[in-house]
């Protein structure tokens, strides 16, 4: 199947979920407008909500990123440098295997340096005088060999530091012999302050002095930075850990402490060792050291779990520590496998590279991911904790007890946990009817797969420095959505003992994709080993073309036929054939809306017609994919869509099938199947919608029409007919929380008003004026809920606007989304400029761009990227997940051939690395766009004039 090789490019992800970078920590906060600076409160740190203002934006409608992803992102430097001259990438010889590694940190917070000791039990499994590790950064003080046997240690007699490889290159006067011996080096290295490896996390101290966390982030391939060490995921060993630091600070490793007693010669210092863990691989193992409180408790298994948090914040920990309790305990029952390690820790620290990582018994996450407080946090911020939690939890065991064997197979970890997070978080908390966010990202990884520049989940990845370049938004949630789609097939028990089955098999060991297939079908009995491959090995899905039904006595014969789903229908044409899918069809009837009337296994060639017979009723609708769990998309005749309008009215179809509906009907219009009218038209059924999952449908559909008639005579018109869509529900919501209402409303309340803003409804941006007066004199407190849509509208007002935010300042992530409702061109150019200044971190500009961006202002952001680009390719690493960001979000919002031309010789003259496939979706889109307007303007006209 098609394997991409491509070198030196990367997807793009244009907003985040969960873990929106916000600059933890306590920065200076310094506004253009104002010459004062204001020191942040680092505690107000929450992470932007993900149904918050950034996530209308009219040109992707993403609205979810990714955990660990962001720093996968950052690893295709090398790669994107490569240039076709990289160093031809070898896995290490495996003469020599490491059976446990005992090893002695001991940091100095001055020079941020360390000296360490690593005593490696090896197994020589063939004599040999070279052993081969990996390693880099170190200045390696000795190294010798001692058999188990022997009285005497061997000198290293030459070593080498290969710093393209990675490897230190070890060469012993005499071969070591077959049998067990420890390695021992003694080293020194650096504290890094790249947030990679054994890094520094920097924080401001209660005086406002700045301190740091120590910590270590491995994956993928990090941990050579910290010891010496086999650093391939299916290279396992146990691991002795000793810390020597300052006597007043907390020591956490992945196990519990086994001893902690002073320091023999320094007065000030302790030495804490801690229990050998069990067999893993180094991506894994972790340590940290810093000031930190705790809240803890025990589960009913007896596995003690903290949540550790800076000094003071330890409240904030509360609602994670309930997550993970509950969470180890559900993944104990679901997998039927304990959790290993006798305890769990979660440590909150200000900064880190990625929005948590699954150390085995140490998860360390930003903190603005894991703290929540009940006061500052809105509703979808605590929901987005769960998830997080859950996820990382399930790491555990689908990724730490059974560890793929090579990094291809990282899609499967991830795809796996981030389908996982939503079955545990439904359980835990019913309440957050929690698939709702699902869906949302669901309908948008449709949308960027149905791209020609999309890409296989699965695909071979050599080096791991390749992994930033597949890895990425499709991987992860395209990845979940398909093993969702097996769990729905096979049911929830053959699915679960699939699963445990796999897990049983691999215990501490590693596996790959089709181990996990070939588990789920020795267990159910069906061939999930070949209907897998077709959605993992292919970019892409199925669109299923309804012909006709037919009725025939109690039954109905539907003709249909499917072929692969191009946004692009120039595209459709050339490449059509050589897809292959075999797809699980699902169709649900109104006489059984919750239902499932008929489940079959679709194996034919694209464009081949064929028929389903299913039981049912004359007069009644029958829809495929129910619940929207299928990868694939439906085409209906116009008439069969109107027969659903009187149960999308009375809520009769299921919200995922409302949604489901008119997100495949919205693809069609896009792909130049249907006409925008029939999906306006169409989408006045949604008027009294109340599910939030379908409302994020409605606002995709919303947000896409915002972006293509910006600029043209119908962009009024359109806003009046999305505002009178929009506003029953809005007035139904309201600005506060009502007593005992569902989590829906109040994730709902916090987007639909920041969506009424953005349209410029008057009345909203009027109200919520008034709010954030009443608010400033003390008279009321503004939901955290409905404070992004409140700012943004202060914002429209420009400057006065930002003279009255800076009494807020904690808000800082708020505040900085917001920047980007500012309408003068002058302020913008300030905010822009405010957004490169020292005073914020270098992501807050790409933060200012994706607002402004969503609220249309891509001419200026273009021209104030061209006139700056050489500060954006210098000041982001090569390839890294920000500046494609930036690119994104400053190309992808036209929609002439002009402006993709213009784009396309701007980076043709002004190269910068690493940015091509972001480059390429958007001149995509660009001209998809134009040809839609084309097409589309004079229906638009006719329906928004009679509208
Ligand atoms: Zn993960």
């Amino acid at each position: 199947m098609t394997k991409n090789t491509a070198v030196g490019l990367v997807r793009i992800l244009s907003l985040t979920r969960r873990h929106y970078q916000c600059s933890i920590g306590s920065v200076l906060f310094n506004f253009p407008f104002q010459a004062s600076r204001v020191s942040v409160n680092s505690s107000f740190y929450h992470h932007q909500s993900k149904k918050g203002s950034y996530l209308n934006t009219s040109t992707s409608n993403l609205r979810v990123g990714l955990a660990e992803s962001q720093d996968y992102f950052s690893t295709v430097t090398s790669m994107a440098n490569a240039n076709g001259n990289a160093p031809v990438f070898k896995r290490l010889p495996q003469k020599v295997v490491p059976v446990n590694y005992d090893l002695t940190f001991e940091p100095d917070w001055t020079t941020h340096t360390f000296q360490a000791t690593a005593a490696i039990d090896v197994e020589v499994k063939e004599a040999t005088d070279a052993v081969v590790v990996h390693a880099v950064d170190f200045t390696i003080a000795s190294i010798a060999y001692r058999g188990k046997n022997d009285d005497e240690q061997l000198e290293a007699e030459i070593f080498i530091l290969d710093l393209e490889q990675e490897v230190l290159k070890i060469n012993f006067p005499r071969a070591l012999p077959q049998g067990n011996g420890t390695l021992t080096i003694a080293y020194s290295g650096k504290v890094k302050d790249n947030l990679r490896s054994f890094f520094r996390s920097k924080y401001k101290g209660s005086n406002g002095e700045e301190r740091f966390h120590y910590a270590t982030k491995f994956e993928p391939t990090y941990a050579r930075g910290c010891f010496p060490c086999w650093d391939e995921p299916s290279v396992k060993a146990t691991y002795d850990i000793t810390l020597v630091v300052p006597k007043n600070l907390v020591a956490l490793s992945n196990m519990p402490v086994k001893s902690d007693v002073p320091h023999p010669t320094n007065i000030d210092r302790k030495i804490v060792k801690f229990e050998r863990s069990v067999k893993m691989s180094t991506y894994v193992m972790a340590f940290a050291i810093g000031e930190f409180d705790f809240v803890e408790g025990r589960t009913p298994d007896g596995i003690l779990c903290r949540v550790y948090t800076p000094v003071g914040k330890k409240e904030r920990g509360t609602f994670a520590l309930e997550v993970v309790m509950k969470s180890l305990g559900y993944y104990k029952k679901y997998f039927g496998i304990p959790y290993p390690l006798p305890k769990m820790d979660l440590l909150a620290v200000a900064e880190f590279g990625s929005g948590a990582m699954e150390n085995w018994g140490l998860v360390i996450f930003r903190e603005n991911v894991l703290l929540v407080d009940d006061q500052l946090s809105s509703v979808a911020s605590k929901q987005a904790t769960s998830l997080t939690v859950a996820h990382e939890t399930a790491h555990m065991w689908f990724g730490n007890l059974v560890t793929m064997e090579w990094w291809s197979d990282l899609w499967l970890n991830e795809g796996y946990a981030s389908f996982m997070e939503y079955l545990c978080v439904d359980k835990l908390y019913p309440e957050f009817e929690i698939w709702n966010w699902f869906m949302g990202d669901y309908i948008s990884v449709l949308e960027m797969d149905a791209s020609a520049t999309s890409h296989p989940i699965q695909v071979d990845v050599e080096n791991p420095a390749d992994i930033g370049s597949i890895f990425d938004f499709i991987s992860y949630v395209k990845g979940a959505a398909i093993i969702r789609m097996v769990h729905d097939y096979l049911g929830d028990d053959k699915f679960k003992e699939g699963m445990s089955h796999y897990l049983s098999k691999n215990l501490f060991g590693n596996a790959e994709t089709k181990d996990l297939w070939a588990a789920l079908t020795e267990k159910s009995g069906e061939k999930i080993d070949v209907i897998m491959p077709t959605f993992t090995e292919q970019m892409g899905f199925p669109v299923f073309t309804v012909k006709d039904i037919e009725q025939s006595g109690q039954k109905k014969i539907i003709t249909l036929s499917y072929q692969k789903f191009w946004l692009d229908s120039s595209a459709k044409d050339a490449d059509t054939k050589k897809y292959r899918w075999i797809t699980p069809v699902t169709i649900r009837k109104k006489s059984d809306p919750t239902g499932v009337a008929l489940k079959k296994l679709i194996n034919e060639d694209a464009d081949v017609e064929f028929k389903l017979t299913v039981d049912s009723n004359e007069g009644e609708w029958v829809k495929l994919n129910a619940d929207h769990i299928g990868y694939y998309r439906v085409i209906y005749p116009s008439a069969v869509l109107q027969n659903f309008i009187p149960s999308i009215k009375s809520k009769e179809l299921q919200s995922s099938d409302r949604l489901g509906i008119l997100d495949d009907l919205f693809a069609t219009v896009e792909a130049g199947r249907s006409s925008s009218d029939d999906v306006l038209k169409f989408m006045l059924a949604y008027i009294n919608e109340e599910s939030e999952a379908v409302w994020s449908a409605i606002f995709k559909v919303v947000g896409s029409y915002d972006t293509l008639l910006r600029g043209t005579s119908l962009h009024e018109k359109f806003k009046a007919y999305a505002l009178s869509l929009l506003s029953p529900t809005a007035k139904r919501l309201g600005w506060n929380r009502k007593e005992n209402e569902n989590s829906q409303d109040s994730v709902l309340r916090t987007t639909m008003l920041t969506k009424m803003v953005s349209l410029g409804c008057v009345d909203t941006i009027e109200e919520a004026k008034s709010m954030f007066a009443q608010h400033i004199k003390g008279d009321i407190t503004i939901s955290p809920d409905v404070k992004s849509a409140v700012y943004r509208a202060v914002a429209t007002e420009g400057e006065s606007g930002f003279d009255a935010f800076t009494d807020f300042l904690d808000e800082k992530v708020r505040i900085i989304a917001a920047m980007g409702s500012v309408k003068d061109k002058q302020v913008i150019q300030k905010v822009l400029e405010f957004g490169r200044s020292n005073e914020v971190n270098m992501q807050d500009i790409v933060t200012i761009i994706m607002s402004l961006s969503s609220q249309g202002q891509h001419e200026i952001c273009w021209e104030y990227f061209k006139e700056n680009w050489q500060f954006f390719r210098d000041n982001f690493p090569t390839g890294h997940f920000l500046i494609n960001r930036v690119v994104k979000n400053v190309t992808s919002g036209f929609k002439s051939d002009e402006k993709a031309a213009e784009i396309e010789n701007f980076f043709k003259e002004n190269q910068i690395k690493g940015v091509g496939r972001s480059l390429s979706q958007s001149l995509e889109k660009i001209r998809i766009r134009k040809v839609w307007l084309e097409r589309d303007t004079s229906c638009l006209q006719t329906f928004l004039s009679s509208y």
